[in-house]
């Protein structure tokens, strides 16, 4: 296994520069100018939080890591500078998260989510962002963990990135609810947090630096986080960063989703 002494280091220093990203976020925001770039068009997005976090991040990590995506030659750390930036530009605050995940052999054993708006509609005095953090193994702390009401099927989905197979299989869950929101990270709180009962995106578009700290976090307390067909994810550095097949995610009862997910939705996407 990953030696605790350095995953405890890492998970301590990617905390401290999360939260020293946050600020970052912030200021940006306030400043008023978010440089707005298109990567690969309207709907994926860089604005200069992303630019300045990820500089900051990697070359933080880089210098208390030598050699920062790959330490020892396999703990390798997933980052996404902002997630969310689409809802970042359109004012959603509290979508937006930095992700800093952690993988071992391949596997996501740590990560690290901060979100910088948190409580950003509770009043000028309400303190400003949190930190989220989990290690397999171990739990995860900087939030309560609570259950989605028992017997509700709540969907939590895409807000930006919808398409007519994403609604086809929300629809063949049949649920009671369906809440749309930006960001990976966020819709991985709304599971842990009880908002949700399930985390549903049957597309292409989430990449690896997106569901690493999540799923960490899910598994680190129970959840389960795969690809839409049930495979896991793997997170080696060689790995394709495109999570082709989607995403499934719950706390509670993945058997339930992962058995209704219908075969047509499956073979449309290829991992
Ligand atoms: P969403 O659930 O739409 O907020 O997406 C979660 C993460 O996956 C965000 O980082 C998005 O930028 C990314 N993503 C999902 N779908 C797409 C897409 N079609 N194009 C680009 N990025 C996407
Ligand atoms: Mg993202
Ligand atoms: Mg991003």
């Amino acid at each position: 296994m990953a030696s605790p002494a350095l995953l405890m280091r890492v998970v301590a220093s990617a905390y401290s520069v999360a939260e020293k990203a946050a600020t970052i976020v912030r200021n940006v925001m306030s400043a008023g100018d978010l440089g707005i770039v298109e990567k690969a068009g309207p709907n994926d997005l860089q604005t200069k939080a992303d630019r300045l976090v990820q500089m900051s991040i990697c070359a933080s990590l880089a210098r208390k890591f030598p050699k920062v995506t790959i330490i020892g030659e396999e703990l390798v750390i997933w980052v996404d500078p902002l997630d969310g930036t689409k809802e970042y530009t359109e004012g959603l605050l509290d979508h937006v998260t930095v992700l800093i995940g952690i993988a071992y052999g391949g596997k996501a054993i740590a990560g690290v989510i901060n979100q910088p708006y948190y409580n950003y509609e509770a009043g000028a005095d309400a303190v400003l962002g949190r930190t989220i953090w989990g290690v397999l193994g171990m739990g995860a702390f900087g939030f309560q963990l609570t259950e989605a009401p028992a017997g509700k099927h709540i969907i939590v989905t895409t807000r930006s990135h919808s398409s007519a197979l994403v609604n086809e299989c929300i629809s063949a869950l049949n649920p009671d609810s369906v809440i749309r929101v930006g960001g990976a990270g966020n819709k991985v709180i709304q599971l842990i947090e009880g908002k949700a009962s399930a985390y549903v995106f049957a597309s292409p578009g989430c990449k690896k630096w997106d569901t690493c700290a999540p799923e960490a976090i899910l598994h680190a307390v129970g959840g389960k986080l795969t690809d839409i067909r049930g495979n896991a994810f793997q997170y080696n550095k060689e790995v394709k960063h495109m999570n082709s097949a989607g995403v499934l995610a719950t706390l509670r009862n993945y058997d339930y989703y992962a058995s209704r997910i219908p075969n047509t939705v499956k073979q449309s996407l290829v991992p």
